[in-house]
């Protein structure tokens, strides 16, 4: 049977695998969860049949290029927007003398030209912006953010997410998530776990959400892998995502007939993966099967 989400959510804290931070979805985490994390990520690594261009960017996205996404008008509240401190000395006094006082310090605060990055593969896009001669294929892994409010010992406001990422042709793009669900399945049943695929249901926002939504399952345009984790539903921990020509229109990535690119993204979530594995085989990687401890090169 598995355990409840709050039972859960205890047993990694006790475990010294969580540490609360105070806020929820926001929590340090041990060595040894890390090693199970890294260990999830370099398998998923491995999996390529094809070369890809490894990259990195960091937690934060130019706001111009997280307008194109589209995020604004489909998840606002789960996006995070930087704000800094850009006054005279005595703006500063004032913002100290408020907070002090226990008033609304925040507004001395202004916008940056920043915004959290909420998805692994959007900061990927506008370097791609321009004539695409040949498909491209990428391995990234990306710090997101998203405004979880609920308390949730799988919902994290902060988490990494390993992403294969595809921009070409469109049958190259469909191909390739795939390829990439059935290799997700096969990592993640191979580490012990029990998944099924299902089309996805995201959180879309609002009225124009659900049009937004329902479009997203009847074209079938993302999966979830899902697990029973905790609790009695089950959770998303990778998914693979077609995207068609939204990116590619939204940030001008061409095909040489000057049709847009389409692009499409597998990805896995290695902190859900991690609790996932730790859910099903125990606080202790060394009482796991020895099979996934060598595969997870623990
Ligand atoms: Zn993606």
């Amino acid at each position: 049977m598995t355990p409840t989400r709050a039972e859960l959510a205890t047993r990694l804290v006790e475990a010294g695998h969580q540490i609360p931070s105070g806020v929820p979805g926001v929590y340090g985490r041990s060595g040894e969860f890390e090693a199970i994390l890294t260990g999830v990520s370099q398998a998923f690594r491995g999996l390529r049949e094809q070369p890809a261009e490894v990259v990195q960017f960091p937690p934060v996205v130019p706001v111009g290029s997280w307008l194109k996404t589209d995020y604004l008008e489909s998840f606002p509240q789960l996006a995070g927007a930087l704000h800094v401190f850009s006054g005279t000395d005595k703006d500063h006094r004032a913002m100290v003398a408020t907070q002090v006082a226990g008033g609304e310090w925040h507004e001395h605060l202004h916008p940056s030209e920043l915004m959290m990055v909420p998805a692994g593969c959007h900061p990927l896009y506008p370097m791609l912006a321009g004539g695409l001669p040949q498909p491209r294929r990428f391995d990234l892994m990306a710090h997101c953010f998203r405004h979880e409010s609920e308390e949730d010992p799988l919902r994290m406001v902060t988490f990494r997410m390993h992403e294969q990422v595809y921009a070409g042709e469109p049958d190259g793009a469909i191909e390739h998530r795939e390829l990439w669900l059935g290799k997700l399945v096969d990592l993640l049943r191979g580490l012990g776990l029990e998944v099924e695929v299902d089309v996805a249901n995201d959180p879309f926002f609002g009225r124009a959400g659900r049009m937004l939504a329902s479009g997203q399952r009847e074209e079938a345009l993302k999966f979830e892998v899902l697990s029973l984790v905790a609790g009695e539903s089950p959770t998303a921990i990778a998914s693979g995502n077609a995207h068609r020509s939204h990116f590619g229109e939204n940030f001008g990535i061409t095909l040489t007939d000057g049709s847009p690119a389409h692009t499409s993204c597998a990805g896995i979530g290695l902190e859900r993966t991690t609790i996932a594995l730790l859910a099903r085989h125990g606080m202790a990687t060394s009482e796991w099967p020895a099979e996934v401890r060598k595969r997870l090169g623990l």
